[in-house]
């Protein structure tokens, strides 16, 4: 039953993305800064909670960010639904519960600094951001998704995360090393830049396997220098494109 749950709900994390009307999403359609509160409750509740995510602080982050702010005005209805979205440029915002799942298996403390790999729409950066003294960093390869993800962010009071344009594969030398590393597209093998950049101590969480297939979502940890893998079930993500990863 647990696998079951895991795959079914994982299988649609990132998914084939659905045709988009237009290739940008909207800028946020304004409304009472409360007029989407019942249905984040009902989605934290239902889908994530009810998922076995345990962190209060997690919980309590997926209630208090605006998801519909960051996908496009025509999927506004449907925010909060179980499954991702389509963003514009083949990409996706991802299901509610694997935001929820990889920012609770990122354990991250106060004081603490993240690097996110794809920052597409912006919303998981925006949910790292709301955790206590977090430091966030976020690269996007897709200049256009990095700029409106950028705007939002900052439109939303989000001010220190930082956005940059580029390929992730390379991961960000300047703020290194990084307490925690999140991929949000699947690579076919783990970049090794990524790993220089974890500190001792550090998480690094990211699906792998082939593009355009299912892939596995692993949890590494390093400790005396030494990476320890644990593999933690089936998904489904867009795949890590760039120079990086196909050389
Ligand atoms: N975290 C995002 C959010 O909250 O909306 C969802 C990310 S989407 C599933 C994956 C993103 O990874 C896409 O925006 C894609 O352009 C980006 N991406 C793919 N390969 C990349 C790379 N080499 N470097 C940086 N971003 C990359």
């Amino acid at each position: 039953m647990a696998l079951c749950l895991l795959l079914s709900c994982n299988l649609i994390a990132c998914g084939t993305p659905l045709p988009v009307p237009g290739a940008s999403p909207d800028p946020p359609v304004a409304a009472p800064a409360d007029a989407y509160a019942a249905r984040r409750q009902e989605m934290v509740a239902t889908q994530i909670a009810a998922r076995g995510i345990e962190s209060q602080q997690v919980l309590e982050v997926m209630q208090r960010v605006p998801r519909h702010h960051f996908v496009p005005e025509t999927y506004i209805d449907q925010a909060y639904g179980d499954h991702p979205l389509p963003i514009g440029h083949g990409q996706t915002i991802s299901q509610p519960y694997i935001v929820a799942w990889m920012t609770e298996l990122l354990a991250l403390e106060p004081g603490e600094r993240v690097l996110e790999i794809g920052t597409g729409s912006g919303y998981q950066a925006a949910v790292l951001a709301e955790l206590d003294g977090v430091e966030v960093y976020t690269i996007e390869i897709i200049p256009e998704l990095a700029e409106q993800a950028t705007v939002q962010l900052r439109a939303l009071g989000y001010d220190t995360v930082q956005v940059r344009t580029g390929d992730g594969y390379y991961g960000w030398s300047e703020h290194a090393p990084y307490d925690a590393i999140i991929v949000t597209a699947a690579p076919d093998h783990l970049p090794q830049p990524l790993v220089a950049q974890l500190s001792e101590g550090g998480r690094l969480v990211i699906p792998m396997g082939p593009p355009g297939g299912y892939q596995d979502l692993w949890r590494f940890t390093k400790e005396n220098g030494e990476l320890h893998a644990q593999s933690l079930g089936t998904v489904m993500f867009v795949p890590f494109i760039g120079e990086g990863i196909e050389r």
